[in-house]
């Protein structure tokens, strides 16, 4: 099948070279042409907008930090809709909000293009092994079609229901991820301070009810001071930035949520919007005058 990937990051590097050892044909671009060198040496082909990519493809994907980088890629002058071919699909694999979603679907439908909200789950771990979680909003019939190509880059393909459940799911999931790495730092440095080491918290922690997968990326990285960025701050300040926007909308109320998300945006303004989420331990270690070190 003729496939279009744009955005090859941390994520969409390893989702696009999946794609391409699943025997597709791809065509990819991205505002960085370095980033294709790896696809490009395995045979795929480059396009010089999201326009080209899109009259390339069957189906297209993207892989982009923001919504407001999806809503150009997709609904721009030279974006992906300009492009498509009528009946052709196109996958969002991004965390963007669910109006963003209903907006590029909107103007796909003038096109006869169909589109569904893809988020994934699963880091650049799951990304190089495809087993992220994908969690899929919009028409049914399409997921179903398509199916077997997101197989190929992740084990758990999941259905959530309309347009923008997909995006609804992956928030909240991240909500509780990037709440996570805001608390856990507390609990570590209090035990920390007690007197007991990060290495022996961290066992008795992972055979006890407070365990969390949040946690198990501590060894490799928070525990050496390693924050060389998989996944980073300024993603997970947006990711947190969505949920509280889409509970002020829905007038939710989200009182520790709220005092997240001022975490991240510290850690954005202290200059470490490009460093490994997990990185906003910091903050705190430095507040406790204790790092979580083993
Ligand atoms: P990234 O910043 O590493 O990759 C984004 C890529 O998009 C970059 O290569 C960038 O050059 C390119 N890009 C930006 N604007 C563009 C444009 N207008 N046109 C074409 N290319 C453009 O980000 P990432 O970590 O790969 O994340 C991508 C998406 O996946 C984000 O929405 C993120 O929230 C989500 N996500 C990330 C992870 C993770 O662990 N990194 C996990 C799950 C979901």
């Amino acid at each position: 099948m003729k496939l279009g990937f744009i955005g090859i990051g941390y994520m969409g590097r390893h989702m696009a070279r999946n794609l391409a050892k699943g025997g597709h044909q791809l065509t990819v671009f991205d505002i960085r042409q370095e980033a294709a060198e790896e696809l490009l040496s395995m045979g795929s082909s480059w396009a010089d907008s999201p326009r080209a990519v899109a009259a390339a493809s069957e189906v297209v994907f993207t892989s982009l930090p923001n919504p407001q980088d999806v809503e150009e890629v997709a609904t721009g002058e030279w974006g992906i809709l300009s492009g498509a071919a009528p009946g052709s699909v196109y996958f969002d694999l991004s965390t963007t909000d669910p109006d963003t979603v209903h907006r590029i679907a909107a103007a796909g439908r003038t096109k006869e293009v169909t589109v569904l909200d893809a988020p994934v789950s699963g880091g650049t771990i799951g990304a190089e092994e495809a087993t992220l979680c994908i969690m899929v909003g919009g028409e049914r019939a399409a997921y179903e079609s398509y199916k077997p190509v997101l197989d190929l880059i992740g084990d758990k393909v999941m259905y959530c229901g309309e347009l923008g459940s997909g995006a609804v799911c992956k928030i909240v999931n991240n909500l509780i991820g990037m709440s996570l790495r805001v608390l856990l730092p507390e609990a570590f440095t209090l035990g920390i301070r007690a007197g007991v080491d990060a290495k022996t918290l961290f066992e008795a922690v992972s055979m006890s009810s407070g365990d969390t997968r949040v946690m198990h990326t501590y060894p490799d990285g928070l525990f050496k001071g390693n924050f060389d960025p998989g996944f980073q701050v300024d993603l997970a300040a947006k990711d947190v930035g969505l949920a509280t926007e889409m509970a002020r909308n829905l007038r939710v109320p989200l009182v520790l949520s709220n005092l997240v998300q001022q975490h991240y945006i510290e850690a954005q303004n202290r200059g470490w919007g490009g460093l490994e989420s997990s990185a906003i331990a910091r903050l705190q270690e430095e507040n406790a005058g204790v790092e979580i070190r083993a």
